[in-house]
């Protein structure tokens, strides 16, 4: 019997299950495939985080020196998991490193896969360069200045396009991504702080500020910040003679057709599954739902289990999820994991 617990991915979900069964007085053993910690927040470099208002590489930040400052956690960057064997309470792992371990428990927060917007084509990203993703777009608000790619002059007008790659059963994408439509309302927000002259569009289906973010983003976007909402289907983004981008669709409130003069054009980019599940499910013996997420177990009272005993999921491994719902999956599955391997020690004495 091991008392030792894997944790694979070092994001939101990842960094607060290590913390957490760290903070028990466990050994973590935990293993991140890029070669830097904190997830899809710091690698695609979101600007300030909903709801907390707060820099992603300052309230992230945190959690990762939480987690490096440990003397229960070992860190293994730029590794991946490449072969479990055993059961729960005794697995023995295999590191691409090389290294082996025996653990009792694994935890797995290995997260999501941004939407790849060159799926929706008519939408114009990859053919015209101001036509932004909101991670790139983000990361613009990052910098300071908000500038047309293609020639640097401060945009009069941005439109941004919620729903890129969810609720979309054309492209087999049929969930809502969840986060998208506050992220927006906030981005709406951070744009006008740095250019003020500048008028913000919200394309929307409908507005899915999900609980407490009603009124926090999607009222004082409009109210304070005169974000205009636009319910519309979008048909296509092109370009027009005098370079700038044509949003073209049906205003479904009014049933007309609209061709709108953009600047710059943003894709509210939903989440994919993580694209490693397929290896994922091989290597760690778990099952995926229909999507392609992992498949969770019984979850009254098991829950954050997997369809492997001894391996649990949550975050965003098992559909979209807001960082504050992660963080408190990890540290639910840092119980389940150490309160399992407990009882399992206890069994065999
Ligand atoms: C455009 C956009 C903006 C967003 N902004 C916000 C926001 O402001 N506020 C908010 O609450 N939420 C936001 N979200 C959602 C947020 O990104 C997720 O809630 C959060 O990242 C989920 O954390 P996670 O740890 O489950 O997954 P991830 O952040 O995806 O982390 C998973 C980690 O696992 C690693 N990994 C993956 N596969 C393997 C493997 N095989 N082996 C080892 N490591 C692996 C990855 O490299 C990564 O480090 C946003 C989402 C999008 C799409
Ligand atoms: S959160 Fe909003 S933008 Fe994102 S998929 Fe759901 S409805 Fe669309």
């Amino acid at each position: 019997m091991s008392d030792t617990v894997l944790v694979v991915g070092a994001g939101p979900t990842g960094l607060s299950a290590a913390a957490g069964v760290a903070s028990i007085g466990k050994k973590v053993i935990l293993v991140e495939k890029e070669s830097v910690l904190g997830g899809a927040p710091i690698l695609s470099g979101y600007a300030k985080l909903v709801p907390s208002g707060e820099w992603a590489k300052d309230a992230i930040g945190r959690m990762v020196k939480r987690v490096e400052d440990s003397p229960n956690v070992t860190i293994h960057k730029s590794t991946k998991v490449v072969k479990v064997e055993g059961e729960a309470g005794n697995f023995t792992v295999t590191l691409s490193n090389g290294q082996t371990a025996n653990v009792g428990s694994i935890i797995l927060g290995t997260g999501f896969t941004h939407f790849d917007s060159i799926n929706k084509p008519e939408w114009g990203f990859g053919t015209h360069e101001d036509v932004l993703t909101t991670t790139q777009m983000e990361q613009m608000v990052g910098t300071g200045k908000i500038a047309c790619p293609s020639n640097g002059r401060v945009p009069e007008r941005v439109a941004i396009l919620l729903c890129v790659g969810s609720r979309d059963r054309q492209i087999g994408r049929e969930w809502c991504s969840k986060i998208c439509c506050t992220v927006s309302t906030n981005l709406a927000m951070e744009i006008k702080e740095i250019s003020p002259t500048t008028e913000v569009f919200i394309y929307y289906m409908d507005i899915r500020t999900f609980g407490l973010y009603e009124d926090k983003f999607y009222w004082k976007s409009q109210e304070e910040f005169k974000t205009k909402f636009v319910k519309a289907r979008i048909a296509e983004v092109t370009k027009s003679a005098d370079g700038r981008l044509l949003v073209k669709g049906e205003d479904t409130l009014v049933k007309r057709p609209i061709v709108i003069p953009m600047d710059i054009v943003v894709h509210a980019i939903g989440m994919d599954p993580n694209e490693e599940n397929p290896e994922l499910a091989k290597v760690f013996g778990i099952g995926l739902e229909k999507h392609g997420f992992v498949d969770k177990g019984e979850q009254y009272t098991s829950s954050f289990s997997s369809t492997r005993r001894g391996v649990y999921v949550g975050g965003a491994a098992l559909g979209p999820e807001d960082i504050d719902t992660s963080i408190s999956h990890g540290l639910a599955m840092a119980m389940r994991a150490v309160g399992d391997m407990n009882a399992l020690v206890q069994k065999a004495a």
